[in-house]
This record gives structure tokens, sequence and C-alpha cells, in this order.
């Protein structure tokens, strides 16, 4: 895939807060983003941030100054679902799954049921997508996304269906 095929506004990269996310490497290995130090964002058009837990809510508070002008922050991960945390500095954020919504994404899509404008806060939808059948790496797959108990205190605020390969869904 070409990500410079569609590739609008800037390049992009993914912020490395210490853990690069299963999905982050697939970005990069799809989509060609590089994943970078946070030190390395300021010649980026867009950065985005693949949260898995609140506690990335800080790290991304500890960056915030060095966002720049023009600069445009999206962030997307379970913790983004609920992204009360986040919304101050961010731009937009990516409800729901994006593995293949990124192509989108990367394109410029902004206005989307999915897509949460953080300057001009609305409802949004979860964006749910199969289970992404691509290898995330030579040793590692995708057997089931979402989680079968769905606590009400999950960090994913949506607590999106339970699914698997063989069955697709619980
Ligand atoms: S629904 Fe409950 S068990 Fe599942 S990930 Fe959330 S907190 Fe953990």
């Amino acid at each position: 895939m070409n990500y410079d095929l569609f590739r609008k506004s800037g390049d992009a990269c993914i912020v490395n807060l210490g853990h690069p996310t299963k999905a982050a490497r697939v970005f990069e290995r799809l989509y060609g983003i590089p994943i970078v130090r946070p030190d390395e964002i300021g010649k980026y058009g867009i950065v985005m941030f693949s949260l898995v837990s609140f506690r990335d809510f800080e790290s991304v508070a500890r960056i915030a100054h060095l966002k720049t002008e023009g600069q445009e922050w999206i962030a997307g991960g379970n913790a983004a679902t609920n992204s009360v945390g986040i919304n101050w500095i961010m731009d937009y954020v990516w409800i729901g799954d994006a593995f293949m919504a990124m192509r989108e994404i990367l394109s410029g899509l902004r206005d989307h049921p999915s897509m949460l404008k953080c300057s001009d806060i609305h409802p949004v939808s979860y964006h749910n997508e199969p289970i992404f059948q691509d290898p995330i790496s030579k040793s590692e797959i995708l057997l089931s996304k979402g989680c079968v108990r769905r606590c009400l205190f999950c960090v994913h605020g949506f607590r999106e269906d339970y699914m698997e390969h063989s069955s697709q869904k619980e």
C-alpha cells in the first residue's frame, strides 16, 4: 500500500508514549506512518495517538507543550473512546476500530459519525470493524476483539461486543 497516494494534510506520525501499541505497529507497517519519540513530532503535520489506558492521558498532558501551531492531533484506541481527559488538547478523537478506516483518515476524513471534533463536542457512534485478518507481526495475530465481561467501569466506554475469528460473535 502506498501511503503517499492518500497523504493530504501533511506528514503523519504516531507518537510513542513509551509502549508502541499493536495498532500503532500495524499502522506503521500498512500505511508507512512512522512511530516517533515525542521530541520528534515537531516536523509532522498530523500527530496520532494510540491510547490504551487512562494512564496514557497523563503522558499526553506531559507532551502537550510540544504541539505546534497548525499541527493536528488525532487520538484513537480503547482509552480514547472515553475521551474527556484528552479533548482539551486533541483536535479529533476517532471512536472505534481504525485498522481499515485509517486509510480514509489519512486521506483527510474528518466529517464522520465516529470522528469527534473536540472543539465542537457532539454525539458520536462507535466504528465497528470485523476482526482484522492480517498478522500484527510475524508472530502475532488477532484472535478476538472486545471483552465478554462488559464491566461498567471499563476504560472502553462503548464496551463493544466480543468477537472471535471462528464465530465472529459471542
Ligand atoms: S469489560 Fe471489564 S474485564 Fe473487560 S476489559 Fe473492560 S474492565 Fe476489563
